[in-house]
């Protein structure tokens, strides 16, 4: 009876320092997914069923929004000549995406599948469409060819969605509640440009996210200190093509078909989780769309939307004539890298 006792004490003990060796040492793994790299690290006593689930998850939603593989929801709603049934995940995805579109007056439209693909950014087999194409194709971009119920969607004339300025930013909302609900203390995830930090650093201090400069991605322009927040910056940098001496990006301005060119280099939104508003979370989907949208909107237009929207975030834009600028609720959270270069300013 007594050795039983002691085995289960030193088993229990065993399973006590375990467990809490785990939540000082993070699970660290990189998985390639989204045509991207993606990087995890997270502290805690589940980190390591918490990392099978996301990267399940992140599975699951790559095989679901994806818009090159042809069994992806989205390609099948793409493939169909008539409405297609949804799930109401689907539907609560394009439901928020047709409302980002018309908040940012198109400047983000999932509608602009074609163009993106005749640009080949959609299989990375880049070439230029002449100007008489892009007219054509803009003729069906625009949320009105989306028709949307609870249960069904229909693309009306040869329209093609396409949630790459979102999907990244959704992924890691759901990354956020998988996290939650394995009781995470600790962690971060960054993909592509989308970064979650979830809670402080295991010390207590905010986790420091660095923002790569877009003319020397080798560089930072500066560091976030963030906690519990998402932070989602969008550059021409980040997939582009060069032809004849000209570079052409994947962030394309609906408004004329061409790469957007608003005099801006990178735009990151930074919003604190959690602080849901009413028609909109502040999350991670919200930062991705509004980060593409801001690109090509430009600084003014940008500033004006900051100042005027019912969103809330912050926003570090960094512009083609050498300024970076801020909002000024994250002066305190913010360190430009001086080495960089930038004439920094705090916009209010
Ligand atoms: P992001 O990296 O989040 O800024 O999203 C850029 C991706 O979204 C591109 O690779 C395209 O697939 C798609 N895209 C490009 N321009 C737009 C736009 N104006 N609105 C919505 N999606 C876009
Ligand atoms: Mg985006």
């Amino acid at each position: 009876m007594k050795r039983t006792i002691t085995v289960i004490t030193l088993i229990s003990l065993l399973a006590v320092s375990l467990a809490h060796a785990e939540s000082r040492n993070p699970i660290r793994n990189e998985i390639y997914a989204m045509d991207t790299v993606i990087s995890l690290s997270i502290y805690g006593t589940n980190a390591s069923s918490a990392t099978e689930d996301i990267e399940g998850e992140v599975m699951r939603l790559e095989n679901l929004l994806s818009v090159t593989d042809p069994n992806s929801q989205i390609s099948q709603i793409n493939a169909a000549d008539d409405s297609v049934e949804i799930t109401s995940e689907i539907n609560n995805l394009l439901k928020d995406s047709l409302l980002y579109s018309i908040a940012t007056n198109g400047a983000l439209d999932i509608t602009i599948a074609p163009v993106v693909q005749a640009w080949g950014f959609t299989e990375e087999a880049h070439s230029i469409p002449d100007d008489d194409k892009l007219q054509e194709l803009l003729a069906c971009v625009g949320t009105d060819h989306v028709l949307l119920s609870d249960t069904h969607v229909t693309l009306l004339d040869q329209a093609q969605i396409d949630l790459g300025a979102i999907a990244k930013g959704y992924t890691t909302d759901r990354i956020a509640q998988i996290m939650d609900n394995n009781g995470i203390d600790s962690g971060l995830i960054s993909i592509g440009g989308n970064a979650y930090v979830h809670n402080c650093k295991p010390d207590g201090s905010p986790w420091r996210i660095a923002l790569i400069d877009p003319q020397n991605t080798d560089g930072y322009a500066g560091v976030l200190s963030l906690a519990n927040a998402f932070a989602v910056t969008s550059g021409g940098y980040q997939r582009y093509f060069e032809r004849d001496g000209m570079r052409f990006h994947h962030i394309i301005d609906p408004s004329t078909g061409y790469p957007a060119q608003s005099g801006l280099l990178s735009v990151t939104i930074i919003t604190g989780r959690g602080q849901s508003g009413d028609a909109y979370g502040w999350d991670g989907a919200m930062c991705d769309a509004l980060s593409t949208a801001l690109y090509v909107m430009g600084e003014e237009r940008a500033i004006e939307f900051w100042r005027e929207s019912e969103f809330r975030f912050d926003f570090v834009l960094i512009t083609e004539d050498g300024r970076m600028l801020i909002s000024s609720g994250i002066e305190e959270y913010f360190d430009p890298d001086e080495t960089a270069g930038y004439d920094y300013e705090v916009v209010r």
